[in-house]
């Protein structure tokens, strides 16, 4: 596939149908969106690395960024190392939003191809919960490889509709199954010496790490590897952004969380305070503001303080770097 031709990209449904057809397109070396629990995914076959280099090319995404490999539970101790407490992590999390980061096994049935490890002895694993996601696994029997399905360092991506406006025309098709639950990316975690600490918090927490007694270290590690989840400035609008501001300047565009002020233009994250419709709206929410900035002509967007506690946290990490 030559990508800067304009390919004719197939609307797949979520069902079986739609499916045996994004597990034939994957079979064959191609690119297939399709929704996750957390957001929207960009699925190529982890073992050939022709249709790995196509998501690098397709997203722009630097060669030196490794990909998360999603497979079904059962086979994830064939291509990652187990470990004590990978396996109680995974009997725990998985399926679900959750990342490890493990050794790679060398000796394998499935040879991840070396470009979607960014060439590293470490490999990210997860085991997606999306009935969508499983049912692909399960009919192509192959590890995928899928990073989010936005263009590197814009806004990730949580609707059909966004995924289609972006990749219309670049990918060989894209299941529509509706927004996505969690709307923020899955928890990375990295283990070293029974401690974890979180690369890139999500839906599962901190707290929930302490609550099943895990310990937790500050990430340290001098690891070479540019993670985008872990750089300052990521996941970017067009508009700028200002975070922590009670009231919107004039012309300003407000994300309030709790309902949206009398005489403002903008959109509410939640109108009950509810961190975890915030963070299913958070994407969504950014990419139609961006669109109103435009109409609107404004040229910023102001954002309520959103509690730092549970998946606020994440909200919170997501929303620096978009303001970088
Ligand atoms: P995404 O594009 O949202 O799928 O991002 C995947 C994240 O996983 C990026 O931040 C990667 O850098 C990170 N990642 C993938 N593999 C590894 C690895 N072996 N070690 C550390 N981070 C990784
Ligand atoms: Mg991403």
């Amino acid at each position: 596939m030559n990508i800067s031709k304009i390919k004719k990209t197939e609307i797949l449904s979520n069902d079986d149908d739609g499916i045996d057809r994004a597990s034939i397109i994957i079979k064959s070396g191609g690119l297939v969106a399709l929704p996750t629990e957390t957001v929207y995914g960009l699925g190529a076959d982890a073992t050939n690395a022709k249709a790995v280099e196509l998501i690098f090319k397709v997203k722009g995404r630097p060669a030196i960024n490794p990909l998360i490999i999603h497979i079904d539970k059962m086979n994830i101790f064939e291509i990652a190392e187990e470990n004590e407490i990978a396996q109680d992590l995974s009997s725990k999390f998985w399926p679900g939003p959750l990342t490890l980061i493990l050794n790679k096994k060398n000796k394998s049935k499935y040879k991840i191809a070396k470009n979607a490890l960014a060439g590293l002895s470490t490999i990210a694993v997860r085991v997606p919960a999306h009935p969508v996601f499983r049912n692909l696994l399960e009919k192509s029997n192959l590890p995928i490889a899928c990073p989010s399905a936005n263009f590197s360092g814009k806004l990730t991506l949580t609707r059909f509709e966004d995924v289609l406006s972006s990749f219309s025309g670049k990918i060989d098709a894209i299941i529509d199954g509706g927004p996505c639950p969690i709307g923020l990316e899955s928890t990375i975690i990295n283990i070293e010496n029974k401690n974890l600490s979180i690369l890139r918090p999500g839906k599962i927490t901190e707290e929930t790490f302490l609550e099943n007694n895990y310990v937790l270290k500050k990430n340290k590690s001098k690891n070479k590897i540019i993670s985008p989840g872990q750089l300052k400035s990521h996941y970017q609008p067009n508009t700028p952004l200002r975070m922590n501001v009670e009231k919107p300047n004039k012309n300003e565009l407000l994300l309030s969380f709790g309902p949206l002020p009398k005489n403002t233009i903008g959109i509410s994250l939640s109108e009950v305070f509810d961190l975890n419709e915030a963070a299913m709206n958070l994407y969504s929410s950014l990419a139609d503001l961006d669109e109103l900035a435009l109409v609107n002509n404004s040229k910023s967007i102001a954002i309520n303080h959103i509690p730092n506690e549970g998946i606020g946290i994440a909200i919170n990490d997501r929303l620096k770097r978009a303001c970088n």
